[in-house]
């Protein structure tokens, strides 16, 4: 048998969520993908165009909006 040794590894994989878009409100609308708390990529609301830069920290990143 083969022992998965390595599980802190998976702290490190990207984390996918669905977040309400702080613009125009569309549920879900946004899919991000996080890595360590930092976003992969820039983040795209499928309804207004709305962008999350990447390397942004989620929660601090909607704190500012608001
Ligand atoms: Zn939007």
């Amino acid at each position: 048998m083969i022992a998965f040794a390595d599980c802190q590894d998976l702290r490190k994989m990207p984390v996918i969520k669905e977040i309400d878009c702080p613009k125009c409100g569309a549920k879900k609308g946004i899919e991000v993908i996080e890595r360590e708390n930092h976003t992969i990529g820039d983040s795209v609301c499928d309804r207004c165009g709305y962008a999350i830069p990447e390397g942004a920290v989620l929660e601090l990143y909607l704190e500012q909006l608001t």
